[in-house]
């Protein structure tokens, strides 16, 4: 794969610099077998530095996780070397399976198979807070 064009595939722009190999981890993209490239301090007129992501080849992503980790973030859908959907992400109101719950003596940490659930309690500082015992969620 080229770094300047895929010609199916997703690129993963305008990640805050510094995170696209969180977002890596997080999206379990080393388990891929096709070409992924991660570009590190992009110069971008917009927010100075940025981080993207390059996938070759069409898969469903999980929104809410890209969400989660970058609402800044932008995802561009390429078909046969064209853009053909452009989609902004924002910050998800729940977040599941994601973060675990630090607090010990939750229900979760107890009762391994209950989902790891998290609700947005604050947007504008984004912060998440455990479903069953309001624990916040640590970055
Ligand atoms: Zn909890």
């Amino acid at each position: 794969m080229t770094i300047d064009s895929i010609k199916n595939g997703i690129v993963i722009d305008h990640i805050t610099a510094g995170k696209a190999m969180e977002l890596y981890g997080i999206l379990g993209l080393g388990e891929l077998d096709c070409s992924v490239a991660i570009l590190k301090n992009v110069v971008s007129a917009q927010l100075g530095k940025k981080d993207i992501i390059k996938i070759d080849r069409e898969l469903d992503l999980d929104w809410d996780v890209i969400g989660y980790v970058d609402p800044n973030i932008t995802v561009n859908i390429i078909k046969n070397g064209e853009r053909v959907e452009k989609r902004k992400l924002k910050l998800p109101e729940t977040i599941t399976g994601v973060i675990r719950c630090k607090n010990p003596r939750c229900i979760t940490s107890v009762e391994q198979e209950l989902p790891q659930v998290f609700k947005l309690t604050d947007r504008e500082k984004r912060v998440y807070r455990c479903l069953y015992c309001e624990t916040q969620a640590g970055r």
